[in-house]
């Protein structure tokens, strides 16, 4: 007797997600995102299967790094917003954790920091997403006081983030691009744009390190089909099960707020998963469920352990019967439109209540 809530974890179609940015980008580094608990997916199972495959993982922040050494990931880990204070420098260069650079401050705390190690380091330029990183006209200067710093162990890889890689006609990826290129230009040291949007469509951007964080949980970036996307395999499927079945009659109100009325004579299944297993509360009637494999669509409002939905349309369902809320058969990028998010956001805010069972297949 269990709960049947969960989020099953397919770690073969993780491997299979690296396959497919590995042949995109075959020539290459392949540094994978796994900052925010992987995504929801849970970091170390998730960070303990990439190793073997990529050549380093990036995180937000020592904290998530240092949960990954603890538990035995020793490949390079990039440190994506740099140091938050001077003394997780130290750190950093005790536990081999990269460190991105990306204002003034951090540069003097490396700069004044006596460091037990030399350090491995990412120079940033904002090229237009204006959130983090150098000016192009401030670039120069950082990077002749890093080289003189005395601190590092190689020049720095020199990097820049995409503000609209998912809009292919968007004019702002090639901006960005060309800011990038005329900034470094002349400059020695490895080059790294490319998220998980321009690993898939903009090819041009790969340079020397490619940093795809969503791909690899296998749901695709784009608003619209594209086909180097449509391969990718979900790692994560949100199932559950129909725990109770009724009819409702025409001018009857279900759930909460009784927000949604039968227009029809109706069935009714409830499933026993609600937005305290994650499943997202602002998700609007009609967002697509599947039940015994069949599309049927979410009616009434969503409550903290449960959701009903009306399976009129399909053939009897029977109590314990499967029920699928993203993942395998239905994309979470579906399921965020309804609701007025992104897929990234659903699966990161995955709450540890849920069970997440680990396959292989
Ligand atoms: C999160 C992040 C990535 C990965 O982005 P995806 O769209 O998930 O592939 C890459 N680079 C930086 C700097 C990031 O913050």
């Amino acid at each position: 007797m269990a709960r049947p809530a969960k989020a099953g974890l397919n770690l073969g179609a993780l491997r299979h997600n690296v396959s497919i940015a590995r042949s995109l980008a075959p020539d290459t580094r392949l540094m994978a995102v796994v900052k925010a608990n992987a995504y929801g997916h849970g970091s170390i199972a998730m960070a303990q299967t990439l190793e073997p495959l990529v050549d380093a993982l990036a995180v937000a922040c020592s904290e998530e790094a240092l949960e990954l050494r603890a538990a035995g990931v020793t490949c390079p880990i990039l440190l994506m917003e740099g140091v938050f204070e001077a003394h997780e420098l130290i750190t950093a260069a005790q536990h081999g954790l990269w460190v991105t650079i990306d204002n003034d401050t951090q540069l003097r705390w490396l700069e004044e920091t006596r460091l037990p190690a030399p350090l491995d380091c990412w120079l940033k330029i904002d090229t237009g997403m204006h959130r983090l990183g150098v000016l192009p006209e401030q670039f120069q200067d950082f990077h002749q006081r890093l080289l003189a710093s005395g601190k590092l162990r190689a020049p720095p890889v020199l990097s820049t983030h995409f503000a609209s890689a998912d809009e292919l006609d968007n004019p702002q990826t090639a901006r960005q691009l060309a800011l990038f290129e005329s900034t470094c230009s002349g400059f020695e040291g490895l080059r790294s744009a490319a998220n998980s949007p321009a690993v898939l469509a903009w090819p041009q951007s790969h340079y020397d390190w490619i940093r795809p964080g969503y791909m690899l949980w296998g749901n695709s970036p784009f608003a619209e089909p594209q086909p180097q996307a449509a391969g990718l395999q979900p790692v994560m499927t949100l199932s559950s099960a129909v725990i109770s079945v009724r009819s409702v009659g025409v001018g009857e109100r279900v759930g909460y707020g009784g927000s949604w009325q039968a227009q029809r004579p109706s069935r009714v299944a409830t499933v026993t998963i609600g937005y305290g297993d994650g499943y997202p509360r602002t998700a609007s009637s009609g967002t697509p469920v599947l039940i015994d494999g069949r599309r049927a669509p979410l009616v009434g409002r969503v409550s903290m352990d449960m959701i009903t939905v009306d399976i009129t349309d399909l053939p009897p369902v029977a109590i314990g019967a499967p029920a699928i809320l993203w993942g395998e058969g239905l994309p979470v990028t579906e399921v965020a439109c309804t609701t007025g998010t992104s897929g990234y956001e659903l699966l990161t805010r995955m709450p540890s209540r849920t069970p997440r069972i680990i396959t292989t297949t």
